[in-house]
Order: structure tokens, then sequence, then C-alpha cells
């Protein structure tokens, strides 16, 4: 398989949490998500954001919801993506490109990726992220991810914008910490 092309089994996840995208329009009802192909979740977005720690995704998947109370799965999941993301000039380019992260590209980083980070951590966070896959492979930069989003004291998950584990109210890195310490390395 090509390192930059799609598979199924690298790209679609089940499990794990969650992603609330304000440069997309989701916004996720609560709820439960039955276990068919197109509600697995796609963890990875083309702009450098984890959809695995997304509040959107996570409360797709909660026990209880119904079909159609899921409003996103992932900025590739083939029925559940982020409402904006069939307008996403980076999503059609990558598409066209046949990567699944920008940092896949060749030509990383193009013009329309500077304007995607901002001084909100998610968001200015993609670019350590993209930077990684670039560095390290899609696949490392995963596996670092969920392990990076997943609480040391219950193992459970958490996501984008906690101050404490969900779960277990203990410390995590939180999304805020982890941007600082990035922009401080930069400078
Ligand atoms: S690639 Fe576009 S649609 Fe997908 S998460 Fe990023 S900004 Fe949103
Ligand atoms: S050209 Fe730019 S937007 Fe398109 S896939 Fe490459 S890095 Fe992403
Ligand atoms: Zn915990």
């Amino acid at each position: 398989m090509n390192k930059a092309g799609w598979s199924r089994r690298q790209f679609f996840v089940t499990g794990s949490a969650a992603v609330v995208c304000a440069c997309c329009t989701c916004r996720v009802a609560r709820g439960a998500v039955a276990p068919a192909a197109d509600a697995q979740p796609a963890l990875v977005a083309a702009c450098g954001i984890y959809c695995g720690a997304c509040p959107a995704l996570g409360a797709s998947l909660k026990a209880g919801a119904k079909r159609s109370d899921i409003k996103c799965l992932g900025c590739w999941n083939p029925k559940h993506a982020p409402s904006y993301a069939p307008k996403c000039a980076v999503r059609k380019c990558a598409k066209l490109k046949k990567v699944q992260s920008c940092g896949q590209c060749k030509d990383y980083p193009c013009k329309l990726i500077p304007p995607l980070f901002n001084d909100k951590p998610k968001y200015g966070l993609r670019e350590k992220n993209l930077n990684a896959v670039r560095d390290q492979g899609l696949e490392v930069w995963l596996a670092d991810q969920k392990k990076r989003w997943t609480c040391g004291t219950c193992g459970k998950g958490f996501g984008y914008g906690d101050k404490q584990c969900p779960s277990c109210s203990g410390k995590i890195l939180t999304d805020a910490e982890e941007f600082a310490a990035f922009k401080q390395k930069k400078t």
C-alpha cells in the first residue's frame, strides 16, 4: 500500500473519542451509533485535526443515540463528515491528491495551509500535527495521538477543550498546555 494512500483499516477505527470543529459547522446531538460500516469514526482530518479527540465525534458515539442524531464521525467519514466538509478547499484538494492528511502531501505547506493555524489550541495544533505526519508518517502519528488523548489514570479517552479527565477527574495534558509548549519551542 502506498504510504500516502487510502487504507480503510488505517483510517477508520472503532472505539474512542471526540471533535467540535469550529471551522466546520458540525454540532452534534447526544447519542449512540449503530455498529455499521459508515458509523466507524474516521480519526484523521486533512487539515491536521485529530478527530479522535473531538467532542462532536465523541457525542456521536455515545450509547443511546439515534442514527438520526449523528452529526459527525470524522472529516473523512463517508456519510457523517462535518457539514462544512464538502465545501472545504483543503479537504477537496487532499482528496484530489489522494492523501488523508496534508502532512503527506509533497506540496505541504501550500498557500492554503497557514490560514488554518490560529491561536485556538485545537486549530493552532494543526501545525504541530501536520509536521509530525510529514516527519514521522501517518501511522506513527495516529498511534501517538491515541496515547496522547488517553487518561494515564483511568485509561479512558478525553479530548480538545477538556481541563481534566471527564471520566475520573484526573490530571491530563490539555490542548492549551500542549499548544503553549509548541509555541514556546517555535520562538
Ligand atoms: S479538512 Fe476541512 S472539513 Fe475537514 S476538519 Fe479540517 S477544516 Fe474541517
Ligand atoms: S496542496 Fe495544500 S491543501 Fe492540497 S493536499 Fe497538499 S498541502 Fe493539502
Ligand atoms: Zn481518567
